[in-house]
């Protein structure tokens, strides 16, 4: 996965309005993030355990990443769940924690980004017991936690993509996937995952 990121120097009067146009929208979306969180922070003093959301507006789970909208949240200190992570978190399948700490666990779209791991094969690991997974009841949905799969996974901070000038485009930077830019067998060869890289080991 690619992605190019394009400054454009505004040329004409008409150019610079629209990117001041864009620079507010942006803005004001940052800017109603953070009043927001603030009105919700102040509500948890009243309600210490948390409060149910569904105010029209659309929000990501802080552990699944599913778009909500319409349909009810559950909001506490560690952040906005959906009702089947909530449901997970209330029955200890999985700590709440991770709402925070997103380094601390992979999902199976991140085994696709950092690994180029198939569905198919993250299920084979499983079964065979290389892989140690926490499964959401109501969703289905899988959580590896870093602390249970230790020498299997490794610490997300050492698979960051990396940025690289595009060729005569000075304007421009692309980022490209870790593995891209460094010899995966280096970084990772001695974690227990990585015979089973193989999209990641044919590329030496
Ligand atoms: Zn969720």
């Amino acid at each position: 996965m690619r992605l190019t990121y394009h400054y454009i120097e505004p040329k004409t009067p008409e150019e610079k309005k629209e990117q001041e146009r864009k620079m507010t929208a942006i803005y004001e979306m940052l800017f109603g993030a953070v009043l927001e969180e603030r009105k919700f922070k102040e509500k948890l003093k009243d309600l210490p355990n948390g409060f149910s959301i569904m105010d029209g507006n659309s929000y990501n789970c802080c552990i699944c990443d599913m778009y909500v909208k319409n349909e009810k949240l559950w909001y506490d200190k560690w952040g906005k769940k959906c009702l089947a992570c909530q449901d997970a978190v209330d029955k200890n399948v999985i700590p709440a924690s991770i709402c925070k700490n997103h380094g601390a666990r992979y999902t199976d779209f991140e085994f696709e980004i950092y690994f180029k791991l198939e569905t198919r094969t993250i299920k084979r690991l499983i079964s065979q017991n290389v892989l140690k997974v926490r499964i959401i009841p109501k969703s289905g949905f899988r959580v590896f936690l870093i602390e249970e799969n230790i020498d299997v996974l490794p610490p997300k901070d050492i698979l960051k993509s990396i940025s690289i000038p595009v060729e005569g485009d000075k304007n421009a930077i692309t980022t490209i996937p870790w593995y891209e830019g460094k010899d995966p067998k280096k970084i990772i060869g001695k974690y227990k995952i990585w015979p089973h890289l193989t999209a990641l080991r044919n590329k030496q």
